[in-house]
């Protein structure tokens, strides 16, 4: 028996299976099938409702556990494990649909000054803040931002072309503009980002930690054109 769990849809639910045989291929090819758990026939109303309430529980319990270890606690926004775990897969899906799949490496501008000059505390309030910019500017479903290591941050956006990840740019650019977050110490006056991106279009097999490098390029060339800035390639 093919396994439901193979397809997207149902890949994390847990499947309790109703049966009537009792042997033990039966009952292999239910578990080789993704159950999760089986009743036997006749079914007992308050055994069914028990069983699927304790799945239901556990299934929510490890919810709550796999946000705590995908989620950096002070941004909210996606942690570095998330980054290793789940992205490849994102990108290998992307080239068997043949899509276009962009990557954004963000850096705050003069931060280490922000740090010295307001405090290490209103630093991280000032994370917060920018990560919420960032949130707030991607829109898609399969979109993703992530803190990849002190104020350096990854935008993920597959399915997604040089315009779109250029449109991304600009809203992050524009909303920075708009919170107008105080920076004494830079010469705009409030905080503002550089930011280096890359599309992948589809030719051989990429590493996302190629892509990761080449953003890093852009951003490289994004801080030394003045910062508050973005540059973008397609590969
Ligand atoms: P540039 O424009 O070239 O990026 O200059 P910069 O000062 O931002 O760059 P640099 O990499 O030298 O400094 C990064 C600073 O970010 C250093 C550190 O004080 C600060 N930082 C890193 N992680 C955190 C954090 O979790 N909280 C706070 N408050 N500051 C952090
Ligand atoms: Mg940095
Ligand atoms: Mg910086």
């Amino acid at each position: 028996m093919q396994s439901v769990k193979t397809g997207y849809l149902f890949a994390h639910v847990p499947i309790v299976f109703i049966t009537a045989t009792y042997d033990t291929d039966s009952q292999n090819a239910c578990w080789e099938a993704g159950a999760a758990d089986f009743i036997d026939k006749p079914v007992i109303a308050s055994t069914l409702i028990h069983r699927t309430t304790n799945h239901v529980e556990n299934k929510l319990r490890l919810e709550v556990l796999m946000k705590l270890t995908y989620k950096d606690s002070l941004t909210g926004l996606y942690n570095r494990h998330y980054l290793d775990k789940e992205v490849s897969n994102a990108l290998k899906q992307s080239e068997r649909e043949k899509k276009p799949f962009s990557v954004l490496m963000i850096d705050i501008d003069h931060f280490k000054l922000y740090n010295d000059h307001y405090g290490h505390l209103q630093g991280d309030i000032c994370l917060k803040q920018i990560a919420d910019v960032f949130a707030n500017s991607i829109k898609r479903p399969h979109d993703v931002a992530i803190r990849f290591g002190g104020e350096e941050f990854l935008i993920v956006l597959p399915y997604t072309d040089i315009e779109g990840m250029s449109h991304v740019c600009k809203q992050i650019i524009l909303q920075l503009n708009e919170s107008n977050i105080e920076h004494s110490q830079s010469s705009i006056g409030h905080v503002t980002v550089s930011i280096g991106g890359v599309t992948y279009e589809k030719q051989g097999t990429m590493e996302l930690n190629e892509l990761i490098s080449l953003a890093d390029e852009g951003l490289y060339c994004a801080k030394r054109d003045g910062r508050n800035c973005y540059k973008l390639q397609v590969v």
